[in-house]
């Protein structure tokens, strides 16, 4: 694109500030536009319900690009701003009571906590975790003496009960599924994660839901569907996150669970591309769209964003992949279980001593597999998840080394 043009990408986290290096550093010479909703310059979410959110790292490290890169860049920085009204017929977006031209734009407006009406409309302590603001909220709970209710048992929901558990605080986890975890992982290996917090003290309450909530006194207290009640100084509620697709949606661009984008990234309008959370990418390798809620996605969206939106035709095939750190038990996942299911999980190593792999098989094909606390068998884990069609009798065979099931 030529010097005079002008990139716009919306969204101040992790995919847009990864978005804004990959421009610079593809050689993008013209003017270039962030604008982000948050006042602060793009940022990692993941040490918020980990080592921010146990006081153990600093707010420095969790910024994408330290201040001063940004001005060094020539990025134009719109920060605590919202964008509205993207026009895409006529290349102009709102930002500010300002009305900015644009040749290609990039969306990258993440996703928002999904709401708890019966928590919010009781007038009880909740919160919600998805900012360093809400972060610090929880934080200011985590103390000896206090005690946590958070509602469901996902990613969040566990990191946030391991943190609050370290710093000694009751907390009881509600879910209303059988296990925690259940939909990601399956009963195999969500047991795996019921020992954890178990054993650490959580009080684990699986198969209930939450059907009231009121305030007493500075306290909340739930009801359950069993007739139960817990008491809590703080509610934390994370069942889960839905896409920021407005702007998207009111500038007419096809939206399903997320911005419809192809595997390139662009979306229904060819000047317009999404990526990270918001983006329902197809995937070329899985053969069918995708929407990852995860930081390694947002990252490399972001990246090959920045060379599509320069013209590149290359593809975005790179598989899943998470992680998270609860307690003294780190997990890398990579892959994918598609809607169908799975028929088998393949387990090697010590399951209960938790240093061991697992990989999800579907019709013969690995199509996910992780690692907990086995850090060096990351990389054989994605040989074999990207493979998909490995020697199973090898693979199930612990005994077998790596190089015996995929070459
Ligand atoms: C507490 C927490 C812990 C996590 N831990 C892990 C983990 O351990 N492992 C893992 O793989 N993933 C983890 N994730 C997920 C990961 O952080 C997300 O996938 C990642 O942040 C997505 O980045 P994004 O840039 O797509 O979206 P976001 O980070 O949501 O950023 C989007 C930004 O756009 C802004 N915005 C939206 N609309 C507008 C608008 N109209 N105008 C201006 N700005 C707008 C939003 O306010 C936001 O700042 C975690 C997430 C959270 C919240």
């Amino acid at each position: 694109m030529a010097e005079r043009d002008t990139i716009v990408v919306v969204g101040g986290g992790l995919a847009a500030g990864k978005a804004v290096e990959g421009l610079r550093d593809s050689g993008y010479g013209g003017h270039l536009v962030l604008v982000g909703d948050e006042h602060h310059l793009p940022y990692e979410r993941p040490p918020l319900s980990k080592g921010y959110l146990m006081d153990q790292d600093p707010l420095e490290n969790v910024f994408v690009h330290p201040p001063g890169w940004y001005e060094e860049h020539d990025v134009d920085l719109r920060l605590g701003t919202r964008a509205e009204g993207l026009d895409v017929e006529a290349h102009t977006l709102d930002v500010g009571g300002e009305r900015i031209e644009w040749h290609r734009l990039l969306l990258a407006t993440g996703s928002r906590p999904r709401r708890l009406r019966l928590a919010d409309d009781s007038g009880a302590p909740v919160a919600y975790l998805r900012t360093i603001e809400d972060s610090d909220r929880i934080k200011q709970t985590l103390r000896p003496d206090r005690r946590l209710v958070v509602i469901g048992g996902g990613w969040i929901g566990l990191e946030v009960a391991a943190a609050a558990r370290t710093a000694g605080c009751e907390v009881t986890v509600l879910e209303m599924l059988d296990k925690p975890l259940l939909r990601v992982l399956g009963p195999e290996v969500a047991d795996v994660f019921v020992d954890l917090h178990d054993g650490r003290g959580v009080d684990l309450r699986t198969g209930v839901s939450v059907v009231g909530s009121e305030r007493r006194g500075e306290r909340a207290v739930v009801t359950l569907d069993d007739g139960s009640s817990v008491e809590a100084d703080l509610l934390v509620v994370g069942v889960g996150v839905e896409p920021r697709v407005e702007l998207a949606e009111a500038a007419g661009l096809a939206v399903d669970d997320g911005i419809v984008v192809d595997e390139h990234l662009r979306t229904s309008h060819p000047d317009v591309f999404a990526a990270g959370d918001v983006a329902n990418a197809y995937h070329p390798v899985l053969g069918r769209h995708l929407r990852v809620e995860h930081w390694d996605n947002a990252i490399e969206q972001g990246t090959v964003a920045a060379r599509t939106l320069l013209g590149s035709d290359e593809s975005y095939t790179r598989l899943p992949y998470f992680f998270t750190d609860q307690y003294d038990l780190g997990m890398e996942y990579v892959g994918n279980v598609g809607p169908e299911g799975y028929d088998e999980v393949v387990l090697r190593g010590d399951v209960p001593g938790r240093v061991f792999t697992a990989f999800w098989v579907a019709k013969d094909r690995v199509v996910a597999g992780m690692h907990v606390n086995d850090w060096d068998a990351i990389e054989p884990v994605r040989r074999i998840v990207t493979a998909g069609k490995v020697d199973l009798s090898a693979l199930r065979d612990a005994a077998t080394p790596w190089e015996g099931v995929v070459g």
